[in-house]
C-alpha cells in the first residue's frame, strides 16, 4: 500500500489555491523531519522484501500502474488539470500517455539490462570467471517539481521501484493534489506496505528528505534548490541525481522546412503554458529565412485559444504566480534594453494566472530572457549570420539540457547535433525524444547531472557489483606470496603484454609461480 505518513493532527498546514480561478483548494499537512524520518524507517524495512521479489513480479505491480490509470483516464487528467491549470488534453499528453510506454520498455528491456552478465578475462587471468550484476540501492527520496508534477514523479518513482529499490516522493507544495493522486495510484496498484510512500510538504520537508538515512536522491527542479540538494547528498555522501532547467534552442537553418518550424516552436514554446524544462526558450534564426520564419510563426501564435481548462483551450493559467512575475521581469528587461514585442507580452486580467502567448524579437545576449530559464509563455527569437553562429550560441550558455535543428539536410543535421552542448538533440521536431523511453534522458553544465530515461537511466538507480570466481583448483597464484625471485619474470610479462606476446607473457607468469 502507498501511503503519506503524516498524522494531520499538530501539524503546521500549507494551503493550495487554483491557477484557474484564483480560489483556495485546501490545506495540506507540512511534513516534519520526524514525518520523513518514520517514512525513511518503513521504507527500510519494507526494502529486503522488495529487493527479494522477483523482478518478475515487480514488473506485474507496474503493469497494474498501467492498468488503473487506463480504468480511469478522465478521472486523472481532471485532477491534474485541477491541481496544474493545464488543459485536460495536455494532461493525457504529457502526463499520462507516456506511463504505459515505460511500462512496456521496462518489461522488455529491465530483465536484460538487470540480468548478472559474464564478461571476458584478460588473458594473463585465466581459468577464471568475471560477472558485473547490480542490484539496488535502497531507499530512494525522490523530490518533483510543479510543471509536470505527475510524470516527473511517477516515472522516476517505476524506474527505482522496477531496480528494487523502495521509495519516497516529495511533491511539490504547489501541486499537492497531484501529490495524493500518487498515493491513490499506489494504493490502487496494491503495492506491499513502505513500498512507496508520499510526504507532502514544503522545502524544508525535502530537505529533511535530503538529509535523512536514504540512500540516494533524485531531483529535479530549479538549479539553486539542485545545489542544496547536491550539498546535503555530499554530507553522508550518497549518488544524486540532478535534473535541472533548460534554456533550449531553436535552430532554423536557411533550408529549414519553415511551416513545420513554425507551428513546433509554436507548440514547444507554448505546451504546458511554456513551464517545461525542455521549452523552446531561444530561437536562432539565420537571416536567410528570419522574416518568413516570423511570419508563419505569427500566424501559429495569433490562433493560440487561451482559457480554462474546461473550456478545452490550447493554453491555460500559468500554474505557479510567482513564474509569472519573473516571465513579466523578463520581458521588461528585454524591453528595456531594446527588444520588440510582437505579439501577447501581458498577464491576462481577470482571475487565474493568465498570461498572452509572446512572441520578443531582437533578443540580445545582454537581456534576462536569453540568459536565464523564463519558464512561461514566451518565445524570444533573435536574427542570427549562419548556421556556425547559432551553434556557438546555442553552446556558448550556462544550461544545456535539450535543442533542436531544422533542416531538411538531415545528414547536415546530425553532424551538427553531434556538435551541441546538450543531453537531447531532435533535428526536425520538437520534445519526441523525451517520450522515447529507450533515450536517456537529462541535461549538461546547469541542467544537471545523471540520466534517467533508457538502460541508462534503470542502472542510474542500482549499484554495479563485480565478481570474479576461480576454480579452486590450483594450491595457489602467480601474484601471491613468496615474492622471491619473481622480479624477473614479472618484469618479463609486463613487456611481453605490451608488445602483443601473449604467450610469452604466460610463460613468465607460469615459470614465477
Ligand atoms: P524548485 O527547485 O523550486 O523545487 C523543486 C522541488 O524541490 C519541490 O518539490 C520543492 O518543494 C523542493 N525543495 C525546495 N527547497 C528544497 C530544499 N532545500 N531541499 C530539497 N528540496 C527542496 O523547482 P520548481 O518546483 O520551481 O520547478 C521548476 C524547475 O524545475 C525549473 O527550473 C525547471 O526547468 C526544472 N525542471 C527540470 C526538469 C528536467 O527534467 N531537467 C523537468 C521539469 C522541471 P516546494 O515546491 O514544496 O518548495
Amino acid at each position: 500500500m502507498a501511503t503519506s505518513p503524516i498524522s494531520e493532527a499538530n501539524t503546521s498546514m500549507f494551503e493550495k489555491f487554483s491557477p484557474v480561478t484564483g480560489e483556495k483548494l485546501g490545506d495540506w499537512p507540512i511534513g516534519s523531519k520526524a514525518d520523513v524520518d518514520k517514512a525513511v524507517e518503513r521504507a527500510r524495512k519494507a526494502f529486503p522484501a522488495w529487493r527479494d521479489t522477483p523482478l518478475s513480479e515487480r514488473l506485474k505491480f507496474m503493469k497494474r500502474v498501467g492498468e488503473v490509470l487506463a480504468e480511469d483516464v478522465d478521472y486523472f487528467a481532471t485532477r491534474i488539470s485541477e491541481d496544474t491549470g493545464k488543459p485536460p488534453v495536455d494532461a493525457i499528453m504529457t502526463e499520462l500517455l507516456v506511463m504505459p510506454l515505460f511500462i512496456e520498455y521496462f518489461e522488455k528491456t529491465a530483465p536484460r539490462v538487470l540480468d548478472r552478465k559474464r564478461v571476458r578475462n584478460p588473458l594473463m587471468l585465466p581459468l577464471k570467471k568475471s560477472y558485473i550484476e547490480h542490484f539496488p540501492m535502497g531507499v530512494i527520496g525522490v523530490i518533483s517539481p510543479w510543471n509536470f508534477p505527475f510524470q516527473l514523479s511517477v516515472v522516476p518513482i517505476m524506474t527505482a521501484l522496477v531496480a528494487g529499490n523502495t521509495v519516497i516522493l516529495k511533491p511539490s507544495e504547489i501541486t499537492p493534489i497531484t501529490g495524493d493522486l500518487i498515493v491513490e495510484l499506489f494504493e490502487r496498484v496494491g503495492l506491499p506496505e513502505g513500498v512507496v510512500q508520499v510526504v507532502q510538504g514544503d522545502g524544508s520537508t525535502g530537505a529533511a528528505l535530503t538529509e535523512s538515512r536514504i540512500d540516494k536522491i533524485f531531483f529535479t527542479g530549479s538549479v539553486a534548490t539542485g545545489r542544496k540538494v547536491m550539498a546535503a547528498a555530499a554530507k553522508r555522501p550518497i549518488p544524486v541525481e540532478l535534473e535541472l532547467g533548460g534554456k533550449d534552442a531553436f535552430i532554423v537553418c536557411h533550408d529549414a522546412p519553415l511551416q513545420r518550424a513554425a507551428k513546433a516552436a509554436a507548440w514547444g514554446g507554448l505546451l504546458n503554458c511554456g513551464q517545461a524544462c525542455t521549452s523552446v526558450e531561444r530561437i536562432l534564426v539565420v537571416d536567410a529565412v528570419y522574416d518568413r520564419f516570423v511570419k508563419l510563426l505569427l500566424e501559429e501564435v495569433k490562433a493560440i485559444r487561451v482559457g480554462p481548462p474546461s473550456e478545452d483551450p490550447d493554453m491555460g493559467p500559468m500554474c505557479f504566480a510567482k513564474q509569472l512575475k519573473i516571465v513579466e521581469a523578463h520581458i521588461k528587461d528585454a524591453v528595456a534594453k531594446g527588444a520588440k514585442i510582437s505579439f501577447g507580452g501581458n498577464e491576462i486580467e481577470g482571475d487565474g494566472q493568465y498570461f498572452e502567448p509572446t512572441i520578443v524579437e531582437g533578443v540580445t545576449t545582454e537581456m534576462d530572457i536569453y540568459l536565464e530559464e523564463t519558464f512561461g509563455p514566451v518565445l524570444p527569437i533573435m536574427r542570427v549570420k549562419s548556421e556556425e553562429e547559432a551553434i556557438r550560441l546555442a553552446n556558448d550558455h550556462q544550461y544545456g539540457l535539450n535543442a533542436s535543428i531544422w533542416t531538411l539536410d538531415v545528414d547536415r543535421g546530425l553532424e551538427m547535433a553531434s556538435r551541441i552542448e546538450a543531453g537531447q538533440v531532435t533535428i526536425n521536431d520538437i520534445l519526441s525524444s523525451v517520450g522515447n523511453p529507450v533515450l536517456p534522458f537529462g541535461g549538461v553544465k546547469n541542467s544537471g547531472i545523471g540520466r534517467y530515461h533508457g538502460e541508462e537511466g534503470i542502472l542510474s538507480f542500482t549499484h554495479t557489483r563485480a565478481i570474479m570466481a576461480d576454480y579452486g583448483r590450483l594450491s595457489h597464484e602467480p601474484f601471491w606470496f613468496p615474492y622471491k625471485g619473481k622480479y624477473p619474470e614479472m618484469s618479463a610479462a609486463l613487456k611481453a603484454i605490451v608488445k602483443g606476446n601473449i604467450p610469452r607473457a604466460l610463460l613468465a607468469m607460469i615459470r614465477s609461480r
